[in-house]
């Protein structure tokens, strides 16, 4: 028995319309788009997972001193710049911070209700998609603006900043007081708050704000392990197996994720704790609007800093 002939497969003329309009094209074209090339990656970032340089695609040039690494002018400044009082603020904040953690945890499983497990997951999620948001605009505004000669804040707090982008392997060296101290000073706060609820208020008032306190301790555990979650990124030997379980699976940043952001200029891909928001917020170009914005208003170059660091290679 003959088939009955089917008409060809096509879409109706007006989808037709849209899919070849040149606006739909550029968009998809712009959404498919890799932030980075393989290319750029190779030519404008340190081969981090490449100790020998064995697919060095450029050549170091030798009068100009080398352009990333221990051996950079400039990262030598930075790395001596870091001092014993900074050494001392970093270990009385994680000090701290791990115990206001600890007590505020003790307090969480004390007053949690089983039936509210939904909600409190949510706020959870919402707690760690927060943290990635924070982590992308402090990094952003630390590379971007202010200088190393600020005072207080430079030498403190913008210093290992430029010293990363032109070592990205210090971070691999440093220990956990110098890799964490910063971030866990950040928490203090709200976790002090926290306790302090859990400690004044009545249990009905306690159960009012679960879920908030739930989101804020998720977030400040996110925010608190930042940098770590960034060190591992940066390493690529001898890792835990459960550390790279996380980063494949992208709940934590990932290291070729990561990489993107170590590609000279470093102008996309500043959040580091999951990394989840970086592609969306380079796609709607979040950071690029900012800078302009800021520009345009105070006449302050983006990144000026960074550069000047940078080119102090011997
Ligand atoms: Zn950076
Ligand atoms: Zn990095």
């Amino acid at each position: 028995m003959a088939l009955p002939k089917l008409p060809p497969l096509s879409c109706s003329p007006k989808v037709n319309q849209v899919l070849e309009c040149p606006l739909v094209d550029a968009v998809t074209t712009n959404l498919l788009a890799p932030v980075k090339t393989e290319r750029q990656i190779w030519e404008n970032s340190m081969l981090e997972d490449d100790p020998n340089a064995n697919c060095e695609v450029v050549p170091e040039p030798r009068e100009g001193g080398p352009r990333w690494g221990p051996q950079h002018k400039g990262a030598q400044e930075l790395a001596n710049l870091y001092s014993q009082g900074k050494r001392i603020q970093e270990c009385i904040c994680v000090g701290i911070c791990l115990t206001l953690m600890a007590v505020n945890f003790v307090f969480i499983l004390f007053h949690i209700q089983i039936e509210r497990l939904s909600a409190i997951l949510m706020a959870a999620f919402f707690g760690i998609l927060t943290a990635d948001f924070c982590s992308g605009l402090v990094h952003w505004a630390a590379d971007t603006w202010g200088s190393v000669e600020l005072p207080i804040i430079g030498k403190n707090f913008l210093r290992p900043f430029r010293e990363h982008h032109i070592d990205p392997t210090s971070i691999t060296r440093h220990d956990f007081i110098e890799t964490n101290g910063d971030n866990f000073m950040v928490t203090i706060p709200f976790l002090g708050k926290m306790l302090w609820d859990f400690w004044v208020l009545s249990e009905d008032d306690v159960q009012k704000k679960f879920t908030w306190n739930c989101y804020v301790f998720l977030l400040a555990i996110f925010v608190a392990m930042t940098n770590q979650i960034h060190k591992w990124s940066h390493t690529y030997f001898g890792l835990p197996g459960w550390v790279v379980f996380l980063q494949e699976h992208h709940i934590i940043l990932p290291r070729r994720h990561h990489r993107i952001h170590h590609v000279a200029p470093h102008e996309t891909y500043f959040c580091i704790t999951t990394g989840w928001l970086n592609w969306p917020m380079e796609k709607l170009h979040f950071w690029s609007a900012f800078e302009c914005l800021i520009e345009a208003v105070t006449g302050c170059k983006p990144r000026a800093d960074d550069l000047k660091w940078a080119e102090k290679r011997k």
